[in-house]
This record gives C-alpha cells, sequence and structure tokens, in this order.
C-alpha cells in the first residue's frame, strides 16, 4: 500500500471515527479504532503510521479551527462535498504516482514511486473475472487483487445505502458536475431530452453493463487460471492507462462523447453511460434505506401548500414531491432533496421500519466501507500485487503486442 493511499486511508477512517464519536455512538468509535489499531499492529506497514500522525495533526486543526467540520455538523451539502474533494484529490495523487512509475517501467528505469494498487479499482472485467475465480476455483489472483476487493467494496455500498458512492465518492462524476458549471455560466439553457429519449439514453448504460457481464460470464471457469497466468491480466492496468494517455480514434471518440454528455446535461455520463452506476443501480434496489416522505409533515399534506423544493433540487431529475418513497435506480443518495426541504422531519432517508440514516451517518458508513475492507484485504495479503518490478518492465516495453 503506497503512502498516498495509506494516508487517504487513515484520514478517512480517523475522520469516520471523529464523526461516530460525536453523533454519541462511541461504542462504534470505539470498535472501528480498535479495528484500525489491530490492522496497523499486525501489518507494521510504516506509510500507515505517518498516515496516523497526518490524520491526528489534520483532525486536531480542523477541530480547533473549523469544528463544525470536525464533528460532522456542517450543512448537508457541505459535508458531501468535503468527502467528494477529498477523495477526489487522493485519486488525482494515485494517478500521478501510477503515471510516474508506468513512464519510469517504460523508461526502462526502476521507479522511485511504487505502483498504487488501488488503480486496479478501475479493471471491473479483471474484477469479476477474479471474483468468479474465487468462488468457483478457490483461487485468488496475485496480479490485481485489489480490483475484486474494490468490486465486493462498491457492490456492498449499493446493497446498504444505494448508488452513495456516485453520489459522495465517484471522482468522474465531481468532474462532470465541474464541466456542467462551466458550460452553464456561458450557456444558461438546459437541453433536457424528451422524456422517451431520456429513457432510451437511460437504457444505455445497462447495456455496457450487459456487455461487461458477459465477458465475465461467458468466460468458462476451467480457462480463468490460464488467463490469471497471461501477460494480459498481468498489464491490464498498463493497458488500460495507455487507452487515456495515448488515445486513439477509438479512445478519442469515446472522450468527446463523455465531454458532450457533461456538457450538456447534469449528471449525464452517469444517467446514461457508466456501467458501474447501472449496476449499482440494479443493486440499489435491494437496498433497505430510501428517500421517504412523510404525508403527516409534508407541507403539501399536511398544510395543503405548493412545495415542490425536493424535486427541484434533485440533480438526477426524481420526483420526489408526489411519492412516498423514491424507489428510482437514478437515486445517488446525495440528500440534496433533504437538505433543500424546509420542513423538519418530511424528509429523510430510512429504511421501511424507520431507522433513520442522517447525512453524517451515510458519511461513515461509506468512508468506512471504503477503506476499512480495504485495510483488512492488505493486511489479509488481498490487496498488493505481486506481479515482479522486472516482469512489468519488460511487458510494458511489448504493450502493444500483448492481447488475449
Ligand atoms: S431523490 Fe434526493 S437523494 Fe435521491 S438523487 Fe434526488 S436529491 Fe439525491
Ligand atoms: S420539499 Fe419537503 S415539504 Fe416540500 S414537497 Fe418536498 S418533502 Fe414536502
Amino acid at each position: 500500500m503506497s503512502t498516498i493511499e495509506s494516508i487517504t486511508l487513515m484520514l478517512a477512517l480517523v475522520y469516520s471515527i471523529s464523526l461516530l464519536y460525536w453523533s454519541h455512538n462511541k461504542w462504534g468509535a470505539a470498535i472501528t479504532a480498535a479495528m484500525l489499531a489491530a490492522a496497523m499492529l499486525v501489518s507494521l506497514h510504516w506509510p500507515l503510521f505517518i498516515g496516523l500522525g497526518v490524520a491526528l495533526v489534520g483532525l486536531f486543526t480542523l477541530k480547533k479551527f473549523q469544528p463544525e467540520i470536525a464533528q460532522g455538523q456542517q450543512r448537508i451539502n457541505l459535508l458531501r462535498e468535503l468527502i467528494r474533494h477529498a477523495l477526489a484529490l487522493s485519486m488525482m495523487l494515485v494517478a500521478v504516482q501510477f503515471a510516474i512509475n508506468a513512464a519510469m517501467l517504460k523508461a526502462g528505469v526502476d521507479p522511485i514511486l511504487v505502483r498504487p494498487d488501488i488503480g486496479d479499482a478501475f479493471l471491473p472485467i479483471a474484477g469479476g473475472i477474479e471474483l468468479k475465480a474465487a468462488i468457483g476455483l478457490g483461487i485468488f489472483d496475485n496480479d490485481h487483487p485489489a480490483a475484486a476487493v474494490m468490486l465486493v467494496v462498491v457492490l456492498l455500498t449499493g446493497l446498504l445505502c444505494k448508488r452513495a458512492f456516485c453520489g459522495w465518492a465517484c471522482p468522474l462524476g465531481l468532474a462532470g458536475d465541474y464541466l456542467y458549471k462551466l458550460r452553464k455560466r456561458f450557456i444558461k439553457e438546459e437541453f433536457a431530452p424528451p422524456a422517451w429519449l431520456d429513457w432510451i439514453l437511460r437504457m444505455v448504460k445497462y447495456l455496457f453493463l450487459i456487455a461487461l457481464l458477459f465477458i465475465v460470464i461467458t468466460m468458462p471457469l476451467a480457462s480463468i487460471p490460464h488467463y490469471l497466468d497471461g501477460y494480459y491480466h498481468k498489464v491490464a492496468d498498463l493497458k488500460m492507462a495507455y487507452f487515456f494517455l495515448s488515445p486513439g480514434p477509438i479512445a478519442l471518440f469515446c472522450f468527446g462523447l463523455i465531454l458532450f454528455l457533461a456538457l450538456w446535461k447534469r449528471q449525464a455520463f452517469c444517467r446514461y453511460i457508466c456501467p458501474y452506476g447501472a449496476l449499482l443501480g440494479l443493486i440499489s434496489f435491494l437496498s433497505p434505506f430510501k428517500i421517504r416522505r412523510s404525508t403527516e409533515h409534508c407541507l403539501i399534506n399536511s398544510k395543503g401548500m405548493k412545495c415542490d423544493k425536493c424535486t427541484r433540487a434533485c440533480p438526477a431529475n426524481i420526483i420526489v414531491h408526489t411519492q412516498s418513497t423514491v424507489r428510482s435506480d437514478e437515486c445517488q443518495a446525495c440528500m440534496n432533496c433533504v437538505a433543500a426541504c424546509p420542513k423538519k422531519e418530511a424528509l429523510y432517508f430510512s429504511t421501511r421500519s424507520g431507522i433513520k440514516m442522517s447525512a453524517r451517518g451515510l458519511a461513515i458508513m461509506l468512508l468506512i466501507l471504503l477503506f476499512m475492507i480495504p485495510l483488512w484485504a492488505y493486511v489479509g495479503g488481498i490487496w498488493h500485487s505481486e506481479t515482479p518490478t522486472e516482469l512489468r518492465m519488460m511487458l510494458i516495453q511489448h504493450l502493444n503486442k500483448i492481447g488475449h
């Protein structure tokens, strides 16, 4: 686990412990702290200790100058933006580290920076094949184990808290938001497609998901060990990086399309293209937590007033003010609607039996899932890639010739 990964992980988990403590869940804070301490002591991985130091200094500074943020008592949108930007910054640093590592390999020089394993999170097909191998054959991959770990983590977030990963963590969603805002500064109009076209476009991401699942499902179990031993799998991360860094005509077309979508409509990439979003959307139907509207407290029913503030605040264009439960696969649990609602108790994120989850609770759950599982995967030896550097250095020279 690289230093950047370790510092990010420690910042997230120490902040989660602080949020648990300040939300009076002392047992939760103690258990999370104990799991963190145990992982550090078992692994004795020194960057984790550096990360702990950075996180503690950061937290005490925050507590002194911005106590509301340290305690998670800021407005919902601010909390979400804080987490999104911190995770995006970390991913940018990871991307730079990955690029330096790859560039030095290509130059035939021993890299001064290790390869960040979290980059494997961008290999969902490899992750799916690895999971299939683990379940069907009891084989654990040694080259990109983090791909399977992160796939499980992201699926768990969908199962527990809908598409909160998209709304609170995904750096691509954040980049899309910035592009959309940039376009709106110059061209104010909304170019919303008609409902029928919107529905058709939304189905496109499911077609991409079907294509990805097809690759994983149709790969015969018996041929998986051969695939995992092959050079293609060993450099899947480098091939993916070169797809972005030295784009051919297909990649350029894809980038152009994504850029156009992001500028055209808010969250258009998440809504129409992203197969991860499609997967999370499907799984989110199983999530016990959903946005629910209390007809007892909502101004429409309780006071007979006209109100649609929740609907107008929704970036996913969901009609919230007429529903008692938002079941849509597009709901990213962003809680914009809750933040916009003028009536306390009218709108909340809860289970059917009435267990409510605040924005702070959602942030805690998400951060613990996203970071505690990878930490223990690292301790358990299913995080760090064991592909030798010399082999990667040799293979990167022949990247274009390496196929399935
Ligand atoms: S319904 Fe609420 S939580 Fe869901 S996407 Fe819309 S604003 Fe966000
Ligand atoms: S914003 Fe609140 S009060 Fe207004 S319609 Fe939505 S739930 Fe009801």
